[in-house]
């Protein structure tokens, strides 16, 4: 017996410690706000605090430094900011949106909260995003824009996929959540597409506890997304906003003043975080490159790489056991992976349609003329991939260390090594 699983000596006893990137530049923002008594500095009214209070705008001004971007509106998450993203490009009733199927599950439901519908369409197996020769396939005379993720903090192919959102004129949402500061080609990811979306939810790189951001380039947009934010049906209509007739319902997604205050330090240490993310996961790379049936991360050349997780996958020619009693195996040994999720349109919603109501809106709603459907085998590279072949690790960042990842390298080569045991219990 080698396997831990099987009563084997385990490979690592000490857990491997949390991500915090937390320190006294937090808490003491954090106090300035509590003592000044206003935790929160919105009013739903037109009025100069339409915008947020010093925090909520000081935030948004350094986004659009960093960003060199027009406008930066901030969220009370990256949901409500994907949410504001599409209700500012007038997305509704029977337009379809062509979404990727491996990201979190608001890329997708932030379409429907407009009535519009989610076009799931198939990833690329290099950096796990839209894969730019299925999407022409996917547009008709309903597609109006395009959601890419930029998974586990690598760009998907944008300078391809832009090229098609021209060419057919649609509007490109990025959602960055995983992403942030992360150039790919020599461009900030966020600002190839029209609005970039980015997370301060607590696992993400930066963190807020919850929070989001939306970039643009384009001052009518963040005008939008900033009265999508705000209560917009209690402005429209007064100065300054009579030129805006779009998409009049708003929401509350403002962000208090005390995440604006965490997010402002938070996003200081920015590049050091993503720095000290590249370091651990390089040397993992390097490392586990070499062994046969592993196919670690690429990266593009003159691209970084946020690693919001490590993902790593298995090459089903070479590794002889599936994926689940790989984790497992790995599990047992100290060593915590998992598998990133299914393609979202496994879920029940998509699979039954069922969204709003007993009749199914927005797939049944009578501005929709067309007829998509969703079932297993939709986009065979994603279930492919997500299903038999990818796993993910969240220890692969601060305060662990070298020393840590060379467990995890360890842990990998005992698996590989131990096949026949694994095989020969099944
Ligand atoms: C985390 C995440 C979101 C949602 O972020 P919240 O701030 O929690 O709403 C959206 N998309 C992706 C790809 C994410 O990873």
């Amino acid at each position: 017996m080698k396997l831990a699983k099987y009563g084997g000596i385990k490979l690592r006893n000490k857990p491997f410690l949390d991500y915090n990137s937390i320190g006294q530049e937090e808490l003491e923002a954090v106090k300035k706000v509590i003592n000044s008594g206003c935790l929160s500095a919105f009013y739903g009214s037109n009025s100069k605090e339409f915008y947020g209070g010093p925090n909520v705008k000081k935030l948004e001004e350094m986004w659009k430094d960093y960003y060199n971007v027009h406008g930066a509106v901030s969220a009370n998450s990256a949901t409500s900011a994907l949410i504001m993203a599409i209700g500012a490009l007038g997305i509704g009733p029977g337009d379809e949106v062509i979404v990727t199927p491996l990201t979190m599950s608001a890329t997708a439901t932030a379409i429907i909260v407009f009535n519009g519908i989610p076009i799931f369409s198939d990833i690329e197996d290099e950096f796990y995003g839209l894969d730019p020769n299925k999407i022409e396939n996917k547009i008709n005379s309903n597609t109006k824009a395009i959601i890419v993720t930029n998974l586990f903090g690598h760009g998907a192919k944008m300078e391809l996929i832009m090229n098609i959102a021209k060419k057919y004129n649609l509007k490109v949402i990025e959602d960055c959540a995983q992403a942030p500061g992360v150039k790919y080609r020599g461009e900030l990811l966020g600002k190839y597409g029209d609005i970039g979306v980015f997370s301060y939810n607590c696992h993400k790189t930066i963190q807020s506890g919850e929070g989001g951001v939306a970039i643009t380039d384009d001052e009518e947009l963040a005008l939008r997304m900033m009265l999508i934010r705000n209560h917009a049906e209690a402005v429209i209509g007064t100065k300054p906003f009579n030129n805006i007739s779009v998409n009049m319902i708003g929401f509350n997604f403002r962000m208090t003043e005390m995440e604006a205050a965490v997010a402002i330090e938070q996003f200081k240490k920015l590049d050091r975080l993503n720095e000290e993310r590249e370091i651990l996961c390089n040397y993992l790379n390097s490392e586990l490159s070499s062994i046969d049936g592993l196919i670690v991360p690429k990266v593009d050349k003159d691209s970084s790489h946020a690693y919001y997780v490590y993902p790593i996958r298995i090459d089903k020619n070479i590794i002889e056991i599936g994926i689940d009693d790989f984790i497992d195996a790995l599990k047992e040994e100290g060593i915590p992976f998992f598998k990133y999720g299914k393609p979202l349109y496994m879920l029940q919603i998509y699979k039954n349609l069922q969204g709003y109501g007993e009749i199914g809106c927005p797939w049944n709603c009578p501005y929709y003329d067309g007829k998509v459907r969703y079932y297993d085998g939709l986009c065979e590279v994603a279930e492919k991939i997500s299903i038999h072949e990818l796993m993910v690790s969240e220890i692969c960042r601060q305060p662990n260390t070298i020393e840590d990842m060379g467990d995890i390298v360890k842990g990998f080569k005992k698996i590989i090594e131990n096949q026949e045991e694994i095989i020969n219990n099944a």
